[in-house]
């Protein structure tokens, strides 16, 4: 802001209020009231083009507000030079046009400011702008009018240029009133400068009014003379204040009530008094213009409420990622299902609870990130839907538990829903340009059979769905004999006393080398014979036992029983190593590796006897602990294996940086291998043995199911096969060690050797 500048112009008006105040009544000077003053003006118009000049951006507000200032200060000019010789101006005269000017050009102004502060305005803050303008313009047409009419007859063009000044003024108030209730709450100086100074100008023209209509005041002429210049400089100054900067973290603040309050009960006041005396027309039309629009206000609140009332519900119901409804959505439904059940007399209705639950979703997370978790959750929903009716509901729990509700069903409904549900959750997903499948566990309950209310229709869905993946099948419906009690507490106690007492038992599944035919290897694996529940398969208990930290004695039990077997094989003259599955929390155990050594001490048998398998997924989980453990592992002259490998997802290229000896590839590859012996994930299967072979790594194949995979596997080179087709895993006794497995067709080396 040219500080200096304005300073001038302040002490100059404090001068000319002095001269004011001192001269004596009815002694004005052309040079001093006439020319000084309207140069002012000009300096100050001036000074608003030089700060658009200035500006980068925005700077249609102070060129309005220039050219508002210019016009007004021009009419000053001529209207000093029209009362040189001591002349009266006609009315209306040439100045009469320019001071008229200023208005619509000041309107403009503010219309821009209250622009640029309010982008993102609704409707309705106009609306309270509009009733605070209009309310104050009715309250002040009441007086400027009636004064004007009772002045001012004779000449119609002299009372319509009479009649424009209170109009502008009005209008021009409204503006400034309007304008302060939308920006309430803002810290916008600017604003309050402009607003003040067209306060300031109203007060001049409302002394200039009463001073012509014949009640001149010394007091009145001062007012009349020093509020036209300060408004002008106020004006003028506003233009160099910047907005205060907003703070993004702040709550944006309501607009007030105050004015448009005010300005309703303006409008009301008008109309009332309009009826016990005569009021100019203006007065009474801008009264009724305001309760019209009080009307629109309230008629807009109230839709708007209605309309937010509806979204806040939806909202409350929805789950934000998937769209579909969440858990609280399920409860209502629920709670008013079992409500309507406690009263109804007629006949029953049934509803039946699918409470579904996806395996292996932290695994997704894990490798690819938790977008394309999202990513899956989102594509799961619209296909999920797609196969129930329109009257049943799928709901989203959270996490990867979704929730489905099936009205009037019974049991072979149900069951086939949760297959259909299954077969569409089994269909591959497409993350990141990669197809991923994944699978679910599905527990059922019915109401009212099974619970009459909703935590407990929840809750033995839930104990349903544990036993869905504890067990073979992958939905379970609740059983109350069965799930009464069986909860997760009660099987965590059950595995811990199981681990004391060692209540497990080791199942082998041979390892062929394809090279030789022969078993040179098995591995163990684990099995939970449940009093309950049958034989429990490992990939279902283990997360329990590591959940309950339950992992470190139960990999010191399989070690020891595994190593016992192969001492005993090998006392039988079988070579056979044996390979170990390793879990995450055994390689953050400091203690392992000398767990392992000890073990294999005693049972005297050599390193080469042990093979421990971590899966890729783990190493994956934490790569510089993994690769640390798997050194010492290697140093002390253990083979590691990478199991699983393929599974994780995971770039091939930190496969160099471990000291493995041994890539078992995910049986997820092996599999959907087709034998005729083409496609590509014979060639990714075919360019992975490969790349293992260069790294110096031996290369086993798990899940062959049938002789063409066999031997497709040895053609491309896999130096060993272990799968269902050689031998599923069993008891020690029942595995047959002197099958030979030698494909039928030759392998690579003997390819080469002929
Ligand atoms: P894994 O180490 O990849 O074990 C191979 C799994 O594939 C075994 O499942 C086996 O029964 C199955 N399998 C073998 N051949 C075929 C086939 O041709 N077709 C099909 N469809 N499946 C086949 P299992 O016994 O259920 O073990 C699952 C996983 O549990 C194991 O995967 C391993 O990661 C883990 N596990 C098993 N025992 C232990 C253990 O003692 N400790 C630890 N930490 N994990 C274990
Ligand atoms: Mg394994
Ligand atoms: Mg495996």
């Amino acid at each position: 802001m040219p500080r200096v500048v304005y300073a001038l112009l302040g002490t100059l008006l404090v001068s000319y209020l002095a001269s004011l105040v001192l001269r004596s009544e009815g002694d004005t000077s052309l040079l001093v009231d006439g020319w000084l003053v309207a140069g002012f003006e000009l300096v100050a118009s001036a000074l608003c083009f030089s700060r658009a000049l200035g500006l980068r951006r925005g700077r249609t507000v102070p060129l309005a507000l220039g050219c508002a200032l210019l016009s007004w200060s021009i009419g000053d000019v001529l209207l000093t030079a029209e009362s040189v010789g001591g002349a009266t101006p006609p009315t209306p005269s040439l100045a009469d046009a320019f001071y008229l000017g200023f208005y619509p050009l000041a309107y403009v102004a503010l219309v821009l400011i209250v622009r640029r502060e309010t982008r993102s305005l609704i409707p309705a803050t106009w609306l309270d702008g509009g009733v605070a303008g209009l309310g104050v313009a009715s309250v002040c047409a009441c007086f400027a009018f009636n004064t004007i009419l009772r002045s001012v007859g004779g000449d119609p063009l002299a009372v319509a240029t009479n009649l424009a000044y209170p109009i502008g003024d009005v209008l021009l108030l409204a503006l400034v009133v309007g304008g302060t209730a939308i920006l309430s709450g803002r810290r916008n100086a600017a604003w309050i400068m402009l607003a003040t100074a067209c306060g300031v100008n109203a007060i001049g023209d409302t002394f200039n009014l009463f001073q012509s209509s014949g009640g001149a005041s010394h007091i009145g002429t001062v007012f009349d003379g020093i509020a036209w210049p300060t408004a002008i400089l106020l004006m003028s100054m506003s233009v160099w204040l910047r907005p205060a900067a907003s703070d993004p973290l702040a709550a944006p603040k309501a607009p007030g009530v105050l004015l448009p309050g005010l300005g309703a009960l303006s409008g009301l006041a008008v109309l009332f008094v309009g009826t016990l005396r005569h009021l100019s027309p203006w007065a009474l039309g801008l009264a009724i213009a305001t309760l019209i629009t009080v009307g629109i206000r309230i008629a807009m609140s109230t839709r708007s409420l209605r309309t937010l009332t509806e979204e806040r519900r939806l909202q409350s119901v929805t789950d934000e990622l998937t769209g579909l409804g969440n858990r609280r959505y399920l409860f209502q439904v629920l709670d008013a299902f079992f409500a309507e059940y406690d009263h109804r007399r007629g006949p029953e209705r049934r509803l039946a609870f699918l409470f579904v639950d996806l395996d292996h979703f932290k695994e997704i997370n894990d490798s690819f990130g938790h977008s394309a978790g999202d990513q899956l959750l989102k594509q799961l929903g619209p296909r999920l839907a797609g196969s129930l009716r329109g009257s049943d509901l799928l709901v989203r729990l959270g996490g990867d538990e979704l929730g489905v509700v099936l009205i009037d069903t019974d049991l072979n409904h149900a069951s086939g829903v949760a297959e259909r549900l299954l077969a569409r959750i089994q269909e591959p997903f497409m993350l990141e340009g990669v197809s991923v499948r994944i699978s679910a566990s599905i527990g059922i309950a019915f109401a009212p059979a099974d619970a009459t209310d909703t935590v407990g229709l929840l809750h033995h869905a839930d104990l349903a769905m544990y036993r869905a993946k504890l067990g073979a099948s992958a939905f379970e419906f609740y059983k109350a004999d069965i799930d009464a009690g069986g909860n997760r507490l009660r099987l965590v106690d059950e595995l811990r006393v199981a681990v004391e007492t060692g209540d497990f038992v080791l199942h082998y599944q041979p390892q062929v080398d394809l090279h030789s035919g022969e078993v040179t290897a098995v591995e163990a694996l684990l099995r939970w014979p449940h009093p309950r529940l049958g034989v429990v398969p490992p990939l279902q208990f283990l997360p329990l036992a590591e959940e309950a930290g339950l992992m470190r004695p139960l990999t010191a039990w399989v070690l020891d029983q595994a190593l016992a077997q192969c001492a005993a094989w090998r006392k039988d003259a079988h070579e056979l190593a044996v390979s170990v599955n390793v879990s995450a929390t055994n390689l953050v155990d400091a203690g392992f590796i000398d767990v392992v050594s000890d073990t294999l001490a005693r049972h005297g048998l050599p390193t080469s006897a042990l093979i421990l398998e971590i899966t890729e997924t783990t190493i994956i989980g934490d790569f510089e602990r993994c690769k640390h453990v798997i050194a010492q592992l290697c140093e002390g002259g253990l083979t590691v294996s990478i199991d699983d490998f393929g599974a994780g997802f995971t770039s091939l290229a930190y496969l160099g940086s471990l000291a493995v000896r041994e890539l078992k590839l995910d049986r997820g590859f092996i599999t959907p291998l087709v034998v005729d012996g083409e496609g590509r994930d014979l060639e990714l299967v075919r360019a992975t043995i490969d790349l293992g072979h260069a790294l110096g790594l031996r290369v086993v194949a798990e899940g062959i199911e049938t002789a063409g995979t066999l031997d497709l596997l040895a053609r491309i080179g896999c130096d060993l096969a272990q799968g269902f087709f050689i031998s599923r895993p069993v008891p020690a006794s029942d595995l047959a060690l002197h099958a030979d497995f030698r494909p039928a067709v030759p392998s690579v080396d003997e390819l080469k050797a002929s």
